[in-house]
């Protein structure tokens, strides 16, 4: 049911106004809190807006090789997608089998291309133009076709189209979805939304968002809560149900999106953002209390950061310092990889921000949901049957050793501006950091040699614990490793073989588990046996909820969504140490998740 706008005409006596549609409500997973009243604004359809270029007489066989190298790209994206094929059911594959024939057929010797070569040499126009007016040309001529069949014209026109705007993307790399042009104030709907997507949106201009898939720890969620953009995600049937333009109202919260709101529901949500504002106001007051809990307990709340984008959040609610830098954003959205002086002065910018305070830096975490364009061009590597068990984190980097020394040399550079630590992930075997390591003193000796200033110490190295192995192994790889940060995502994911952004699999997705509290009780008493620091960085942190038993279970540093600092303080404010410890022992005698979540959510109510 794809639903117009509602009409305003003003209508007669004989001819009353059409009555509003009746307000249609989708439930699905709150991923990212709080309410937005807004226009839709659905990306199916989006145009890549260009300006019209023209060249002069002697650029015109560089932009025929510009437009040559846009079309060689495409044609490596598009067998890349072809090769995907086969993870799919059988249907989707059956039905985007042919389409990315028609595409690779358009990126040989197709009159898109022969066009464009044309407009390139005759009209003097840039590559990127002469696509774009080749496309619209050759859509409109197919859209002229007289006869029965328009739904299948307009097939043919949307794939000249949408190969068109590969083109351009390509040409001018930017995003595949230009997300940036998203109308102020807007609701923005999609099928999906990938972590490179997510990255582009503006926090200021993004009112909400609400996808059909995607699961409340995957990528793009975390995204969205760290930049406090309310999202639902896992709302069936919403693409067909929405059109751009229809108003609605979103409850990140609750996990639904109201389409054609009625007064009622509008009034609601307008109280829902006034309450808001009232409790950022009382919460920002806690900025500058410590982290302590009722018997005198400090604990150390520090910030993940996603992209630079959340370093005033970051300072606003009062991060004492960086746990987890997910260095990824580096290399999203580009097609080559960011070379050393790229990343030093990514890096600098963040510590300085941060002065004092600590900054932990993971290196590239490449692999699973987190395929970045950047990678997937410059590192040829095939996705492989099952990506989260493939070439992902330190096995990627340990195989492809340019791309950890070029991301150690820079940290190296600009350690002595910060208290800097460096954290490797998704490590299995202690050998891995034995190997890192290695790597990391030989760049050391390296950049020292050429006269840099490191710091007398190196920074500490650490290892994510986000594997069931790596968690009971955690013994051993403590003898490597500096320090430990247990990433509750990844190992809840990999414990419960439970994928973190799977709609279908989300109710099955539970940080509580009883499998995954002894995995992590393991990992944090093999640290704290060697007096080794550890935290956890995974998302289940910044739940207030769960605080009481991360303290119990012995923690004594979060890392979290720097948006989650404040109620997680106030929460920990009020807590005190040996009744998190008692119910630590109740939670870990449990073996049934439905018991662990009854005496952690009851734990402080009355009676
Ligand atoms: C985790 O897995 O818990 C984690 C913090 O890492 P990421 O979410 O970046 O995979
Ligand atoms: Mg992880």
């Amino acid at each position: 049911m794809k639903t117009e706008a509602a009409k305003t005409e003003a209508g007669t006596a004989e001819n009353p106004p059409p009555k509003p549609p009746e307000e249609v409500r989708l439930g699905g997973l709150g991923v990212s809190g709080g309410f937005a009243i807004g226009q839709v604004y659905d990306t199916s359809e989006e145009v890549v807006e260009i300006a019209h270029r023209a060249i002069a007489a002697e650029e015109v066989e560089a932009e025929r090789a510009r437009l040559q190298d846009a079309v060689l790209l495409s044609r490596r994206q598009v067998a890349k997608l072809r090769a995907r094929l086969g993870a799919l059911p059988e249907e989707a594959e059956e039905e985007l089998g042919p389409l990315l024939d028609a595409y690779a057929q358009m990126l040989g010797n197709s009159r898109l291309l022969r066009g464009a070569r044309k407009r390139i040499g005759e009209e003097m126009l840039a590559a990127e133009t002469a696509v774009q007016e080749e496309a619209e040309a050759i859509a409109a001529a197919i859209m002229a076709v007289k006869g029965d069949d328009k739904a299948g014209l307009a097939r043919r026109a949307a794939e000249v189209r949408e190969i068109a705007r590969r083109l351009v993307r390509n040409l001018t790399a930017t995003p595949f979805r230009s997300l940036r042009n998203v109308p102020q104030g807007a609701i923005l709907v999609a099928e999906t939304l990938t972590p490179a997507d997510a990255a582009t949106l503006e926090p200021g201009r993004v009112a909400a968002v609400c996808t059909e898939e995607g699961g409340a720890d995957g990528h793009t969620a975390i995204l969205l809560r760290a930049l406090g953009i309310p999202a639902v995600m896992g709302c069936h049937g919403l693409t067909g149900a929405a059109a751009r333009g229809d108003q609605a109202v979103v409850d990140g919260t609750a996990g639904s999106i109201t389409l054609f709101p009625s007064a009622e529901t509008i009034a609601a949500a307008r109280d829902g953002l006034a309450a808001q504002a009232r409790e950022r106001t009382r919460l920002n007051k806690l900025r500058r209390l410590p982290a302590q809990t009722t018997d005198g307990e400090l604990v150390e709340l520090q910030a993940n950061l996603e992209i630079p984008a959340e370093l005033p959040v970051l300072e606003q609610a009062g991060a004492q310092g960086i746990g987890l830098l997910r260095t990824e954003f580096l290399f999203m959205n580009r097609q080559e990889l960011p070379d050393e002086e790229t990343q030093v002065e990514a890096y600098r910018a963040i510590i300085e921000t941060m002065g004092e305070h600590p900054v932990t830096i993971r290196v590239l975490d490449w692999g699973g949901e987190k395929d970045m364009e950047a990678l997937g061009e410059a590192v040829p590597l095939a996705p492989g049957p099952n990506p989260a068990l493939g070439l992902r984190g330190i096995r990627l980097l340990l195989k492809r050793t340019e791309l950890l020394e070029t991301q150690f040399a820079a940290i190296l550079r600009v350690a002595h501006a910060g208290d800097v630590r460096i954290l490797l992930p998704m490590v299995t075997v202690p050998a891995e950091v034995a190997q890192a390591r290695d790597i990391y003193e030989k760049v050391a000796r390296r950049l020292r040699r050429r006269g840099e200033t490191l710091p007398d110490k190196l920074p500490p190295l650490g290892a994510m614990i986000e594997t069931p192995g790596a968690a009971l192994a955690a013994d051993a790889i403590a003898l490597e490793a500096d320090f430990f940060a247990i990433g509750t995502n990844d190992l809840a994911m990999y414990t419960l073989a439970v994928d973190r952004s799977e709609t279908d699999v989300a109710h099955l997705y539970d940080p509580l588990h009883p499998a995954v509290l002894r995995l992590m009780q393991f990992a944090i008493e093999a640290a704290l046996r060697l007096r080794m620091p550890v935290s956890v960085c995974g998302e289940m942190a910044g739940n207030p909820a769960f605080v009481p038993l991360l303290l119990g279970l012995g923690l004594r540093s979060l890392s979290i969504n720097a948006s989650a600092i404040p109620r997680v303080k106030q929460a920990l404010r009020g807590l005190d140490i040996d009744d998190c410890a008692r119910l630590a022992r109740r939670v870990m005698e449990q073996s049934d998740p439905a018991q662990i979540h009854e005496l952690v959510n009851g734990f402080g109510a009355p009676g």
